[in-house]
């Protein structure tokens, strides 16, 4: 069973790069609804009391698309409005800033190399931040609800390229909306995953 989480913000607090109404949109019916369609699907089984990352490994493996898809989504929800703050340290240090500089050159080589691969996702997914069992970093691209959980990969920080993350504030400028969010993005949340 899972629950919508609260966002530790107001509505209004990421504008604009995030606007209230997408917010009420996003959080409130997008996430909301995967949720409820996550919690239908798996009333009554042994997957009821798995964690995400359980059902997504699982449903991976079995093909089962209706809980890989909205247990990915509620998954990678949760750990996008949970790395935004209206009050972000915009920039990681210690462990995470020198793996980001190994495998990146430096932070700004990395916002740049993410930002690229955010903006050439064909349709909606999600680019994403990922370690491997070593803790070597890289930049992952998911169309859908796929994600790294479902590739052996930990999930560290990502941003959602699905149009109904930015449209309302946006339009057509997906670029200009992945600019945006490196204002909101809260390095010492990432820095604890
Ligand atoms: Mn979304």
């Amino acid at each position: 069973m899972q629950t919508l989480i609260t966002l530790p913000y107001a509505p209004d607090a990421l504008a604009p790069a995030i606007s209230a109404e997408t917010i009420s949109f996003h959080h409130g019916k997008h996430l909301a609804t995967y949720v409820n369609n996550l919690n239908k699907a798996v009333a009554g089984t042994p997957m009821e009391n798995m964690s995400l990352e359980e059902l997504i490994v699982k449903s991976a493996a079995e093909g089962l698309t209706p809980v890989f898809n909205n247990a990915g989504q509620v998954l990678n929800h949760n750990m996008y409005f949970l790395q935004f703050s209206p009050k972000a340290k915009t920039a990681p240090e210690g462990v995470l800033k020198k793996a980001i500089d190994e495998a990146f050159g430096s932070f700004e080589e990395f916002k740049a190399a993410f930002a690229a691969a955010g903006a050439s996702i064909f349709g909606s997914g999600w680019v994403w931040l990922q370690a491997d069992a070593e803790g070597k970093l890289s930049i992952g691209k998911y169309s859908g609800a796929d994600n790294p959980v479902a590739h052996g990969l930990r999930p560290l920080m990502t941003f959602d390229v699905w149009e109904h993350a930015y449209y309302l504030d946006w339009q057509n400028r997906r670029p200009d909306y992945l600019a945006a969010l490196w204002q909101i993005t809260d390095w010492s949340v990432i820095e604890k995953r």
